[in-house]
């Protein structure tokens, strides 16, 4: 999370308080409302400038993201598809937020997240097969913004299983967006999805959340999937993500001890994932990773 020390998001080299704070020489409503939510949760409002900055991002997000899953067919490897990503993010002017991110470093600009991977999939040699379902998970920064999406990709025929956890966390995620406007709490969206999830019996992951984006990577707040109790409302200028994980078996998650990324499920039973970055509209909301592509896959 931006605190009024740091660095402001813009690269002006200023600290975030003398340069883009938002309530900064301000004292009409949205400056309040900003000021009230800065204070009371960490969060920070965006101003329209920024929204549109951080809507570009998520159009080249939601852009290469497509590419990816075009691409994604047996016989291609996952390096492979790091590629792509890294020569069309590169030609967008645009860096890979994932690439060095974390400890240990993150060792690649996507995630791939392959069957019993629940997220946070390193891209590898190993070539995708008849029956695998792939979570790729894309997030850009440009000119300063992130956007943050992910979805899934089928690789040909497969399981009823993996087929049901596929189109079960897509329907969390729709169902879940479909109730965001401003005054919702954040702890009705983990109950839309554990809900929807529970009526196909399926699990919630719950090790790993949405969260605030936009001006860095992750920022306030954190958004749960599973039931929970966070008391915070929705508000005008929020950008998030949702985006639910869901297990066909139990919803334990463990990590790779070896490269301290990859999760698993605990039971190695298949999970799938699909993320959005969403901006809370004075009256609803706006998908800001909406694709644009027009095919059949979602
Ligand atoms: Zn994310
Ligand atoms: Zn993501």
């Amino acid at each position: 999370m931006i605190s009024r020390n740091d660095l402001c998001w813009c690269d002006s080299g200023k600290k975030w308080k003398k340069c883009h704070f938002p309530v900064k020489g301000g004292s009409g409503p949205f400056q309040e409302r900003a000021k009230k939510f800065l204070k009371q949760y960490g969060i920070v409002l965006k101003t329209p400038d920024q929204i549109e900055g951080i809507r570009r991002s998520c159009k080249l997000a939601a852009n290469i993201l497509d590419t990816l899953c075009h691409k994604a067919k047996a016989g291609v490897t996952t390096d492979e598809l790091n590629t792509i990503a890294e020569e069309l993010i590169a030609k967008a002017g645009a860096k890979a937020a994932p690439l060095g991110y974390g400890n240990p470093p993150f060792p690649k600009s996507i995630c791939t997240s392959l069957n019993d991977v629940i997220c946070h999939g390193i891209p590898d040699d190993r070539p995708l097969q008849e029956g695998d379902i792939m979570n790729i998970d894309v997030t850009c920064i440009l000119g300063g913004y992130f956007g943050d999406c992910s979805k899934m990709v089928i690789i040909g025929q497969t399981t009823e299983e993996k087929k049901r956890v596929v189109d079960v966390s897509y329907e969390c995620l729709m169902r879940s967006i479909a109730i965001c406007k401003p005054g919702v709490l954040i702890s009705e969206i983990g109950d839309v999805i554990e809900a929807v999830a529970k009526e196909h019996n399926c699990s919630v992951v719950n090790q790993f959340v949405g969260h605030g984006v936009g001006l860095q990577f992750h920022e306030a707040p954190q958004v749960p999937h599973h039931t929970n109790r966070i008391a915070i409302p929705l508000e005008e200028g929020m950008t998030f993500t949702i985006e639910p994980m869901i297990n066909a078996g139990e919803r334990g998650a463990e990590i790779d001890s070896t490269d301290q990324w990859t999760a698993y499920t605990v039971d190695r039973k298949p999970s799938a994932q699909w993320e959005h970055t969403i901006l809370i509209t004075a009256t609803g909301h706006e998908i800001l990773t909406k694709s644009s592509c027009g095919c059949s896959h979602h």
